[in-house]
């Protein structure tokens, strides 16, 4: 065993929620070394949006946008159906503004067009959404260089390419420290106080499995493998947020690796452009009324669908249409489309809808019956299946398309147990000493319930973090 150093905080992950931890505990005066496996810091900021959502904000009132606290509180009791833990998002939403205040000092510029209403999720009822021009880069930039002054002047150590393997106990079952790879050998470091800031899961397909009931497709950061989880559940940790998972709408597959989307290749929602295409389940059923502005209905109904699997299907004239802000995929004009299709996976063009289904893997007379049923539907200006309302078009024009989508994992909903104070809680919901979790370790369900709430997971992870840092040095 090479090394064994003692500190007042050992933070395990140098993510949202660890980093602004370890920035708070050190200038509270606290020796604090942050411990992260990656050779890298920032997790999922490399990929997150970074949105942020605050409310009574000094930039809402100079924006004459009126909101409160309360208001921020209701939304996500309105947006999670009651679902989230009150007791988190009592202590998120109140101080998130000071969490904004922080990130601004520290250089965070608020992109121009925000404070907004962001339709990618079930929508607040105020603009009380920021980010920084760069998504989450830009709270990585703010918290790397916070991190490099706080380093001069106080006592931060920050250890990388170091997974932590195990959590160390006493004989009381108390949290006293972390055994880590690091350099070719394992390495103790003893501390009074152990955070887990290890994100979540989305990248460990056996726990997924384990925990969801479900295969795992996913798009999230490829360090959420768990690791917090299998720590804190090896002390006797308890789980909490069992039922909340909900995925994200749909992504492409990934063309290389089996069970990852392909996040940049996602539709552009129907909150933000009319759909001509149709969705269909692999017999060729639809399965939604495609127009549906709320992405939460749709999200919901995607969690009914074999496999979570359909497919976007059209004809050329549809593709013809579907430019500018009306791209099907983001960022994808018609005549990309045209020429990825049969080239890249999931991506069907034939000149009959037999030909189409047999290429993409739906069932034929399925999709055949579907399409002269919605084309009969468009005649008659009504939709009896699904109420769909807009219905520009029949699908008649060859040759015709068939897109492969799948319910995507960006975050994962289940996680450890902790109390309001961030104290991790064992099964029998008892504290267990000298342990603390913070960001999406202790899961998604937590502060946004069975929903997504706008930074409903980078604010908590940056609100707890400093809150339970700037504890933990006192
Ligand atoms: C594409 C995408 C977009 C998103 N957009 C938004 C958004 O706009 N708003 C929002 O609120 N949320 C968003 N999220 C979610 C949000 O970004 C994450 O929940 C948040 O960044 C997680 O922060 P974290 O610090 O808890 O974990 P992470 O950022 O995952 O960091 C955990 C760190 O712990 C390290 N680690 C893991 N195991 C170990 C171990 N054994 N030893 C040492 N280190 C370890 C990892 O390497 C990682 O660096 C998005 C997520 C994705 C994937």
């Amino acid at each position: 065993m090479a090394g064994r150093k003692a500190y007042d905080v050992v933070i395990v992950g140098a993510g949202a929620a660890g980093l602004a931890c370890a920035l708070e505990a050190a200038r509270g005066g606290a020796r604090v070394l942050v411990v992260e496996k990656d050779h890298r810091l920032g997790g999922a900021l490399h990929l997150s949006g970074g949105h942020l959502s605050a409310a009574g904000t000094t930039r809402q009132r100079a924006r004459g946008i009126t909101d409160s606290v309360q208001a921020h509180r209701e939304d996500v009791v309105r947006i999670s159906r009651g679902t989230a833990r009150m007791d988190l998002v009592d202590v998120v939403t109140e101080h998130a503004p000071s969490t904004l205040t922080w990130l601004e000092r520290g250089g965070f510029a608020c992109a121009p067009e925000t404070p907004r209403i962001v339709y990618g999720h079930e929508p607040y009822g105020t603009a009380r959404t920021v980010y920084g021009v760069d998504g989450g880069l830009s709270i990585l930039a703010v918290l790397e260089a916070e991190l490099a002054a706080v380093r001069e002047a106080h006592e931060l150590e920050v250890w990388t390419d170091a997974p932590v393997t195990e959590l160390l106990t006493d004989s009381d079952g108390r949290v006293v420290g972390v055994e880590a790879q690091r350099r070719g050998a394992e390495v103790r470091a003893h501390a009074r106080h152990v955070v887990l800031a290890t994100g979540g899961y989305g990248a460990a397909p056996e726990l997924f499995e384990e925990l969801e009931g479900s295969t795992l497709v996913s798009a999230a950061t490829r360090t959420a493998t768990g690791d917090g989880l299998y720590l804190g559940r090896a002390v006797g940790a308890g789980v909490q947020g069992r039922g909340t998972h909900l995925p994200t709408f749909g992504g492409l597959p990934d063309p290389v690796t089996p069970g990852r989307a392909s996040w940049e290749e996602r539709q552009l929602l129907t909150a933000e452009r009319a759909p001509w295409e149709i969705y269909v389940d692999r017999a060729g059923r639809r399965w939604v009324a495609e127009d549906e502005a709320s992405i939460d209905e749709k999200e919901r109904a995607l969690t009914r669908v074999p496999d979570l699997t359909f497919w976007t299907v059209f004809d050329d004239a549809a593709l013809s249409v579907a430019t500018g802000p009306a791209q099907l995929i983001v960022g994808r004009e018609p005549d990309e489309i045209r020429s990825m299709a049969n080239r890249r996976a999931g991506v069907h063009c034939a000149d009959t809808l037999t030909d189409l289904a047999v290429a993409a893997g739906i069932e034929a007379a399925g999709l055949v019956a579907t399409v002269d049923r919605y084309n009969a539907a468009v005649r008659a200006g009504g939709d009896p299946d699904f109420g769909r309302t807009h219905l520009p078009a029949p699908l008649a024009r060859a040759p015709y398309y068939a897109i492969r989508n799948h319910a995507i994992t960006l975050v994962t909903f289940q996680g450890l147990d902790i109390d309001a104070e961030c104290r991790v809680r064992g099964e029998d919901a008892l504290v267990i000493d000298g342990l603390y979790a913070v960001g999406e370790v202790i899961g998604a369900g937590a502060t946004c319930g069975n929903s997504f709430c706008s930074g409903m997971l980078l604010t908590p992870a940056l609100t707890l973090g400093r809150l339970l840092g700037a504890r933990l040095a006192a």
